[in-house]
């Protein structure tokens, strides 16, 4: 299938003789991802937010476990001198923590309590802390500018990183929120993809751009915003296409998507969010460096906490590129995506109550 083939003017899907992947079941939920309305939190709102951090903790299990685990080994009824402290440092790089966030955290604790006996929970309060320091500044909700109209919404990320599902879990919220929205779906490569965004469309109650496999992505994104803003929409989220391994294309691709939506709104794509595999720990630091160089980021989406022990990973992509953090994925159903929340996820990690 060559990737460049345009094949014009059709509404329908091409063949599906795939089955549709990724497609858990939805539940419902009252929360939205965007910030809290300035009228204050809605009535179920610290119920639903209880749940929430004992979805992220039961989620981020595997991170913590590890840290925890590692922590009470070291500092079991131990003075804190340099071996520990060197231990320590090791555990948090082994964390996908970063070097720089580990020694940093190491000096921290060196500078407070050295040749002091601290207890693991000490240990572990006082990383959250740190982490928390480190995470704050990149902890920025996705702004709607309603001004905008449709606000597009460009999402991009490898293959199985979870973009798909992520426009499905934001479309969701969006439309509670009482927003119109209109999905593209623009990862043309593969039929079973187109499948999935529409299943998710009629799921969430929005309408899909689609074209027939194959098609030009870039064509599609620039008539979906036409048929959009021609439908008064508020929303615009387009999928794409994840193909790494075709570097050059996909780079042209997502190159020619920001071209085309410019000629309608020069101000367009007005976010462009990454999304990011948890799972894959270090290779996040080199997606989200090659999207930046491709397209520009203007936020992250860190998907999969849950399933993965290399949670960690959050924090040095925050100290090392600075990128604000939206939303975090603790799991499959379109209820589990949240605003990333710097307290939550630090002391998550490290196994504390948010
Ligand atoms: P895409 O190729 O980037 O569009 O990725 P998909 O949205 O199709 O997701 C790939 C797989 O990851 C699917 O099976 C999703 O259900 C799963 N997935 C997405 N987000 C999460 C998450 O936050 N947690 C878990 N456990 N799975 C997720
Ligand atoms: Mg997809």
């Amino acid at each position: 299938m060559k990737f460049w083939r345009r094949r014009e003017g059709t509404e329908t899907t091409g063949s599906l003789e795939d089955d549709a992947d990724g497609l858990p079941s939805g539940e419902s939920g009252e929360d939205a991802l965007v910030e809290a309305s300035e009228s204050g939190p809605a009535p179920q709102a610290a119920e639903e937010r209880h749940r929430w951090f004992g979805r992220l903790r039961a989620g981020m299990a595997r991170s913590s476990a590890r840290l925890t685990q590692g922590i009470n080994t070291i500092f079991n009824r131990r003075r804190l001198d340099d071996e520990a402290l060197l231990e320590l440092e090791e555990l948090l790089i082994s964390s996908d923590m970063g070097i720089g966030v580990a020694g940093e955290v190491a000096e921290t604790l060196r500078k407070t309590r050295f040749n002091q006996e601290v207890s693991p929970e000490e240990v572990r309060t006082a990383l959250a802390d740190q982490v928390i320091r480190l995470v704050e500044p990149v902890m920025k909700p996705l702004r709607l500018d309603v001004t905008k109209k449709p606000f597009v919404i460009l999402v991009i990320g490898v293959n199985g990183s979870g973009k798909t599902t992520t426009i499905a879990k934001l479309a969701k919220q969006y439309r509670e929120d009482g927003h119109k929205v209109v999905l593209a779906a623009g990862d043309t490569f593969r039929a079973a993809a187109v499948e999935q965004l529409q299943i998710w469309g009629e799921r969430t109650g929005c309408p899909v751009v689609v074209r027939p496999e194959g098609s030009d992505a870039a064509g599609l994104a620039y008539d979906a915003m036409i048929e959009a803003r021609a439908a008064d929409s508020d929303i615009l989220l387009i999928d794409t296409a994840g193909r790494l391994h075709n570097k050059a294309n996909l780079m042209a691709e997502l190159q020619k998507i920001v071209r085309v939506l410019k000629k309608v709104d020069p101000l367009a794509p007005h976010a462009v969010l990454l999304v990011l595999d948890a799972t894959t720990g270090q290779n996040a630091h080199a997606q989200a460096e090659i999207f930046r160089e491709m397209v520009g980021v203007t936020g992250i989406v860190m998907t999969k906490l849950d399933g993965t022990a290399r949670g960690g990973v959050l924090v040095s992509l925050a100290e090392k590129y600075g990128i604000p953090i939206h939303a975090i994925g603790v799991g499959e159903t379109v209820d589990d995506l949240r605003p990333f929340e710097a307290r939550a996820y630090a002391r998550s990690l490290v196994g504390l109550d948010p």
